[in-house]
């Protein structure tokens, strides 16, 4: 008996044979139109035998998220055939810059603020994300972690960075932000897929405005010693009508904010510890006073040495935000 499931998949494939059969009457490129119309017939039959979308070598489902992207696949990401490995990688190169191109300019320096980050995707892209924009005297920035790994998380990091682009001129208060955006979020994401994101706002007073929508806590750095600022609200993507609060912080000059992903206090050696956060705040405890970028290269340089030579397996972002007067 045929599910719900492959009945709508035999729809869409029909729909698409339909589309087919109209661009064989107008289109010169008959025979690549034949073949997609072989293709889609092969489909349907795989949709009727039960085994639509299960690889024909290992007989594992293939990736949900690129069988959505294209509903002819025969194959896994592990049973490619070698010109659909090349071009998969060179897909994935040509995304990897266009995913670094988002990136804000490096060691940014705005009056009374400095800014320096590391990105590093585990892979060619990242579902990591920071963004620093500058909007009446004063600094937005965003950082965040989409759920997942990959490609699909590349897409939606992608779409959060354009959100918060757009919402950014017209939405002073970092929480109404955060709950804008986790709106759109909602109204435009699968269901499984969420972010954890800092959103702030540093004014040139020395107020920082901290929206924690589930993320790691920040760190201030300050006379005081190391601090964390605890979540102001769940991920982004989780409820459609969630609320964002935020909370204060006021940096002196020499203070510094510090805002990391898991890849950093998540990292596993070799015999399977994790980096933690302990470890980090007694980092970052050495590491007052030095410059934005100096804090940054202390984060990454004592993660190396724990690790010490153990693989990287998440994306990694560090972001140093330092008060300069
Ligand atoms: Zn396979």
């Amino acid at each position: 008996m045929a599910t719900v499931a492959s009945n709508v998949i035999a729809r869409e494939l029909r729909e698409r044979r339909v589309q087919l059969e109209i661009a064989r009457e107008t289109a010169a490129a008959e025979a690549d139109i034949d073949r997609l119309l072989a293709e889609v017939d092969a489909a349907l039959a795989r949709v009727g035998a039960g085994t639509y979308g299960l690889c024909e070598v290992c007989h594992d489902p293939v990736e949900p998220e690129r069988l959505q992207a294209d509903p002819l696949l025969r194959f896994c990401i592990d049973h490619l055939s070698a010109p659909e490995q090349r071009a998969l990688e060179q897909d994935l190169q040509t995304a990897a810059r266009v995913q670094r191109g988002l990136l804000p300019e490096q060691d940014i320096a705005a009056p009374g603020w400095e800014i320096s980050y590391h990105w590093e995707p585990a892979g060619l892209v990242s579902g990591d994300w920071c963004d620093v924009v500058r909007h009446d005297g004063d600094l937005f920035f965003m950082f965040g972690d989409v759920s997942g790994k990959g490609v699909a998380a590349a897409i939606l990091m992608s779409h959060l960075h354009a959100t918060f682009r757009t919402l950014v001129p017209g939405t002073p208060k970092v929480g109404h932000l955060v709950e804008s955006a986790n709106r759109v979020f909602r109204e435009s994401t699968p269901s499984p897929y969420f972010a954890t994101l800092v959103c702030g706002r540093a004014a040139a007073s020395g107020e920082v405005e901290l929206c924690n929508a589930g993320h790691c806590p920040p760190v201030v750095l300050s006379s005081r010693g190391v601090e964390t600022v605890a979540p102001t609200g769940l991920p982004v993507g989780t409820f459609f009508s969630a609320a964002y609060g935020s909370r204060g912080v006021r940096l002196d000059a020499g203070d510094a904010l510090v805002l990391y992903t898991d890849g950093l206090t998540e990292a596993r050696d070799r015999s399977d510890a994790e980096y933690g956060t302990d470890r980090l705040a007694r980092t970052l405890a050495g590491a007052r006073g030095l410059a934005a970028g100096a804090v940054v290269a202390a984060c990454l340089e004592d993660q190396a040495a724990f690790l010490a030579g153990a693989p990287k397996r998440d994306d990694l972002t560090v972001m140093a935000i330092r008060r300069t007067a």
